[in-house]
């Protein structure tokens, strides 16, 4: 057994400093340039096989064991979001109106020590690493679009696993079960058309602000009345856009939200009753809807597979005492790891990262901050899955 603990604790600086230099340099989905050159001249300097540009703006490396082994894939996420930040933190960042709010920094740093890790020990493991730095997760398409770019051929990957910081679960605390871990995401326009006019002069008008509130209302008993209560869903409107001026009925209200739910069945029935509630509703008043269900948006549950949920916990175990590793309840928020995870059994884990004296602000806050320490112990985790993983399916190749 390797002790990636105390490798990764000798790494530590160096990992906190990527991590802030990215922190300070936040790029959008699919416009991770800088932050994806930084990998791809780190994974180089290591002697790495890299392609760059995989899903446009991604990273792949692959370190080759001393020994056959399967391939076993490791994927951390780049991007960051459009949020200004408040943290005041000597490394916050440097641009107005981008922030890595979602911790994502820390994975690419955390990524770029595994690499460092699995290169320094690589006389004693079996098998094949491939390590994806992935472009634009948050809601973007990021894993599907490396998946289209072939990231799970030459070679195609046994397994697969990936790992977020969670400031919101105490530092040090690992997260791994099997089945459900995270809901799927649906994004949804809807369009209430009515007829503008004067203010004053209501006769004349289908008042467009009027029919899409009934509609948000309306929406909310979906969840309430037709979802099961032994289900779990959400249905939000999050954006509602109506009207230019005071003194004008409007003509047109945008409304735009997001489903979640784990159960294909509860999210066809969502889907049905948003339609008929809008049909319903806008009959009432004389008004005509455009529903748009985004499916280019459409972000699948995250199912983790027993087997691999096992295999993390069991390196889990190596690297951390057992008090550390826990449970919590589904998440309501989405991943896109999901679009790999429904190609390549795999496990989708959390370590917690809550800084020292309570997060200022949850994931996607202007406040939001990670406690630091948890770097090195997610990097020691994620290089104990993967090698966990390769040595056992060498050792079952050859017994
Ligand atoms: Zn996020
Ligand atoms: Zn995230």
């Amino acid at each position: 057994m390797i002790d990636y603990r105390s490798l990764a604790n000798a790494l530590s600086a160096s990992i906190i400093a990527w991590r802030r230099d990215f922190h300070q340099h936040p790029e959008l989905g699919f416009q991770e340039f800088r932050t994806a050159g930084i990998v791809a001249e780190h994974l180089n300097a290591l002697g790495v096989e890299t392609s760059t540009g995989v899903g446009k703006t991604g990273v792949v490396g692959i370190i080759e064991g001393a020994r056959p082994g399967p391939t076993v894939l490791l994927r951390f996420d780049m991007d960051a979001l459009p949020v200004t930040e408040e943290t005041g933190l000597p490394f916050a960042s440097q641009h107005p109106g981008l922030m890595h709010a979602c911790g994502h920094d820390g994975h690419t740093a955390i990524g770029m020590g595994v690499a460092q890790l699995l290169v320094e020990t690589r006389e004693q493991w079996a098998g094949r690493i491939k390590l994806l730095f992935q472009p634009a997760e948050e809601g973007l398409g990021g894993a599907a679009a490396t998946v289209r770019d072939g990231v799970l051929e030459n070679p195609k990957p046994d397994a697969a696993f990936a790992l977020h910081l969670w400031n919101q679960i105490p530092s040090g605390q690992f997260v791994v079960q099997e089945g459900p871990f995270m809901a799927a995401a649906d994004s949804f326009e809807i369009s209430i058309i009515g007829r503008g006019g004067h203010g004053a002069v209501p006769e004349d008008t289908i008042d467009a602000v009027l029919v899409g509130a009934e509609a948000v209302n309306a929406l909310q008993t979906i969840i309430s009345r037709n979802v099961s209560p032994h289900e779990t869903a959400v249905l939000t409107i999050g954006s509602f856009r109506a009207g230019q001026a005071f003194n004008v009925i409007a003509e047109r209200a945008v409304l735009r939200g997001t489903i979640r739910t784990f159960d294909p069945t509860v999210r066809a029935l969502i889907i049905r009753r948003i339609r008929e509630i809008l049909t319903g509703v806008t009959q009432a008043h004389g008004a005509s809807f455009i529903f748009d269900l985004k499916d280019d948006e459409y972000t699948p549950a995250v199912i983790n597979d027993l087997d691999m949920a096992d295999i993390a916990r069991e390196a889990a175990r190596q690297v951390l005492s057992p008090e550390q590793i826990t449970q919590i309840r589904p998440l309501m928020v989405s991943e896109d790891m999901s679009e790999i995870l429904n190609r390549v059994p795999g496990c989708y884990v959390l370590l917690g990262a809550e800084p020292e004296g309570g997060a200022r602000g949850p994931h996607h806050n202007p406040k939001f901050d990670i406690n630091e320490d948890a770097l090195p112990l997610a990097a020691a985790i994620m290089a104990n899955i993967a090698t966990t993983y390769t040595e056992r399916g060498s050792a079952a190749a050859n017994g």
